[in-house]
């Protein structure tokens, strides 16, 4: 076998002859030829058209830009060579029927930090596959917990295009060689460190987070003085799939939680096609992702467009924040921390 097997090899030899498996390899390589067109789409920048021209919002008041709906063309368009029931996409308002009684629905974010494609910075496509249930063209069906999912991944559009997935048994990252159009395993097992000293938070919003997230990044900021006793740096390239990218690679702590301007109670990342896949990803890479008060994946959504408040990464600095939501933090014990720094150390 190559060093680097391709993508179809190694699917094939996870699925054997287990009908489900088989199921879910088909559509992960059909989302995954679909992200070879939108990569190379990507990679041409301004020769391939105005991508980054505005068409219009989507069902939550997002600015559509062209490559969105060029891309979610693309993912519908391959959903059709897969055993997809339905697909679930962020540029589309309702459900999309793809073939009635097939075993399995597709969520998906054709193009993720699609607000970043005229700086040339890394975007991606996320999506999540699951059983369809046992109502399979019922559209209710679709509203499932994040730990109903049989794989999950993103597609990232950088320097290098790279398929980062979990078949629920462990994460892994395969590489596109654009010599053959062809998606090679390069990382067998992905893991976050438990620990990390880097944060990522739009904090332009600070004034109108709640109390935990303000003490939380105050006490980052406040650094080795401050009740976490280390320096911590700061990072925010606001594209969900590059943040996530990165914290994969090296740790890390990204937070979007929930704030009081309108429409941002439960944050901007919506649950099934963003919040869920990431969390499977992070989670089996030995990281958690949380709201701040409940796993991001035992959540039960209401409806398709869901937003839900998004914390995850290292797995302690992850129960950290946890630990403010639930006025266990540092801060609320500072005098008596401060006293005896010893305790404060992670
Ligand atoms: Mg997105
Ligand atoms: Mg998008």
């Amino acid at each position: 076998m190559s060093e680097y097997p391709g993508l179809k090899n190694y699917l094939a030899d996870w699925a054997g002859d287990s009908e489900t498996r088989i199921a879910v390899s088909r559509t992960i390589e059909a989302i995954a030829a679909a992200c070879v067109d939108i990569s190379a789409l990507v990679a041409r920048g301004p020769l391939a058209g105005e991508l980054g021209a505005e068409k219009g919002d989507n069902v939550d008041g997002d600015t559509q830009k062209a490559l969105d709906l060029i891309a979610n063309d693309l993912i519908i368009e391959a959903m059709h060579n897969a055993p997809v029931a339905c697909l679930v996409s962020e540029e589309l308002e309702e459900p999309s029927v793809i073939k009635k009684g097939a075993p399995l629905f597709v969520t998906t974010d054709p193009l993720d930090g699609s607000s970043n494609i005229d700086t040339n910075v890394s975007v991606g496509t996320i999506f999540s596959i699951m059983p369809t249930g046992q109502n399979g063209d019922d559209p209710c069906c679709l509203l499932q917990a994040g730990t109903t999912q049989l794989a999950a991944g993103y597609v990232i559009y950088g320097p290098q295009t790279a398929l980062v997935m979990t078949l629920g048994d462990g994460t892994m990252a395969f590489t596109l060689d654009p010599r053959t159009s062809e998606f090679r395993l390069t990382t067998r097992v992905v893991e976050i460190t438990p620990n990390t000293n880097e944060f990522a938070i739009n904090s332009s919003n600070s004034r109108k987070w709640d109390g935990h997230i303000r003490a939380y990044v105050d006490d980052c900021i406040a650094g080795e003085d401050g009740p976490h006793g280390t320096n911590y740096n700061m990072r925010w390239i606001a594209s969900l799939v590059a943040e996530c990218h990165r914290i994969l690679s090296r740790g890390g702590i990204f937070l979007y939680p929930g704030d009081i301007r309108q429409g941002y109670a439960m944050g901007r990342l919506r649950l099934m096609y963003e919040c869920n896949p990431i969390a499977f990803l992070v989670e089996q890479a030995g990281g958690a992702a949380t709201t701040g008060i409940q796993r991001v994946m035992d959540i039960e959504p209401g409806k398709i467009h869901e937003r839900v408040p998004m914390i995850f990464g290292s797995k302690h600095e992850v129960e950290l924040v946890e630990k403010y939501y639930a006025g266990l933090n540092p801060s609320h014990e500072r005098p008596q921390l401060f006293r005896n720094r010893t305790l404060l150390r992670k």
